[in-house]
C-alpha cells in the first residue's frame, strides 16, 4: 500500500494530522496500535468544549468526524519498524503489511514510568496525575499529596490555591533549594498507595519499622517520559535534552520529510512537552499542513 502521508498515531496530534490533511484531499493513512497516554482517564479536562469529556468519546467523535473524507484511510494496527529509501518511507506493520509514504508524520506519544510505589499504577489516571490544569479542580478543599521532591517547590506552588492543605511525600529524597516552604513534608519512604475512602491512603515506613499512614485526596506525581515506539531511534532524529523529539515551529524533525507532534516531541525552548490535548491537536494540525505544503512544492 502506498500513500502521500502516513500518520503513526491517533491520539488528538495524529487524529488532528489526519483531519488537516483530509480536509485538503491530501491521501494519507493514519495508523492506530490503541495505546493512548490517557487510556486510564475517565474525563479530560481543560479542552474547550469538551471539558470533561471521556477520552474515548473524543476519539470516537474524531473518527466519525474523519469517517467523511475518502482520501484518509484508517489501520487499526501497529508499525514496528520504519527504514527511508531514497524519498519514501517504508513502514513494517505488526499485520505483516507494508506501507510506504512520501511523507511521516510522527505522532506515537509517550509512556510514562511512574514511581517504583506498588499501587501506583492502579491510581494512574484517577487518583493520581501529573498536571494540575487538568486533575486539580476536582479536588479542591482536599488534601492533596506531592510524590517526590524535584516537583515540590512548583507543585506546591501551583496546587496550593486549590487545596485545603498540600503534603510533599518526599519518598526518602532530598528536598531541592528551591524548597521554600508552603506544605508539609514527609520524608519517610513510601511503602505504597491504595485507595481508601474515596481518596488515597499513603503507606510510610516510619521510624523503627512501625508502618503509618497519610490520607489525601489525590496525589500528583512527576513520571519520566520515554518515547513509546521506536521510529526516532531507526530514523535517527535529533532529541533535546528531555528525550522529546526535536522540531521547529513548523514540526519538521531533523530529517527532512519526517514531522511530529504531540507529546513526543517539542521545540528546543520548551524543557519538556507541553503535554495536552489542546497543543497536541494544534501542533497536530501544523505537521499536517507542512507536510502537505513541502509535498505540494516539490510538485508531489
Ligand atoms: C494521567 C493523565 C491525565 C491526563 N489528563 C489530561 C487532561 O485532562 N487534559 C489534557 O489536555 N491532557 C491530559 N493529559 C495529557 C494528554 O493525554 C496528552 O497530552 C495527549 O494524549 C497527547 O496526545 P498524542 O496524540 O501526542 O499522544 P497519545 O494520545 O498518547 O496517542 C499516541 C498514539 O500513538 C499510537 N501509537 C504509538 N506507537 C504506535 C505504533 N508503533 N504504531 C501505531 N500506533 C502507535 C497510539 O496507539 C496512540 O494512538 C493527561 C495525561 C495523563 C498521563
Amino acid at each position: 500500500m502506498h500513500t502521500d502521508v502516513a500518520i503513526v498515531g491517533g491520539g488528538p496530534a495524529g487524529l488532528q494530522a489526519a483531519l488537516s490533511l483530509s480536509r485538503i484531499h491530501r491521501r494519507a493513512v493514519l495508523l492506530d496500535d490503541g495505546t493512548y497516554r490517557n487510556a486510564t482517564v475517565s474525563h479530560m479536562h481543560n479542552v474547550l468544549t469538551n471539558d470533561g469529556t471521556p477520552p474515548a468519546d473524543y476519539r470516537a467523535t474524531a473518527h466519525r468526524e474523519l469517517a467523511a473524507y475518502d482520501t484518509l484511510t484508517v489501520l487499526r494496527t501497529r508499525a514496528d519498524e520504519v527504514e527511508q529509501t531514497g524519498d519514501t518511507f517504508r513502514l513494517h506493520l505488526a499485520n505483516g503489511s507494508t506501507l510506504t509514504a512520501a511523507a511521516l508524520v510522527l505522532a506515537t506519544g509517550v509512556r510514562d514510568e511512574l514511581p517504583a510505589i506498588g499501587g501506583m499504577a492502579e491510581l494512574w489516571g484517577d487518583l493520581a496525575a501529573q498536571c494540575p490544569f487538568c486533575h486539580a479542580h476536582e479536588f479542591a478543599g482536599g488534601r492533596i499529596g506531592i510524590v517526590g521532591t524535584a516537583p515540590a517547590a512548583h507543585l506546591t506552588a501551583m496546587l496550593g490555591p486549590i487545596a485545603s492543605e498540600v503534603v510533599v511525600l518526599a519518598n526518602g529524597e532530598a528536598l531541592p533549594d528551591t524548597w521554600h516552604g508552603g506544605a508539609d513534608v514527609r520524608p519517610e519512604r513510601i511503602l505504597s498507595v491504595e485507595r481508601h475512602g474515596g481518596g488515597v491512603r499513603v503507606t510510610l515506613a516510619g521510624p523503627d519499622g512501625v508502618r503509618q499512614h497519610e490520607q489525601v485526596a489525590v496525589l500528583f506525581v512527576m513520571p519520566t517520559l520515554h518515547q513509546s515506539a521506536p521510529f526516532a531511534a531507526q530514523l535517527g532524529l535529533e532529541l533535546n535534552p528531555s528525550g522529546g523529539v526535536r522540531i521547529d515551529e513548523f514540526g519538521r524533525t531533523s530529517r527532512p520529510g519526517v514531522y511530529a507532534a504531540g507529546d513526543m516531541a517539542h521545540q528546543p525552548a520548551f524543557p519538556m512537552p507541553m503535554a495536552s490535548v489542546v497543543v497536541a491537536q494544534a501542533m497536530g494540525q501544523l505537521a499536517g499542513i507542512t507536510a502537505h505544503a513541502t509535498l505540494m512544492a516539490a510538485g508531489r
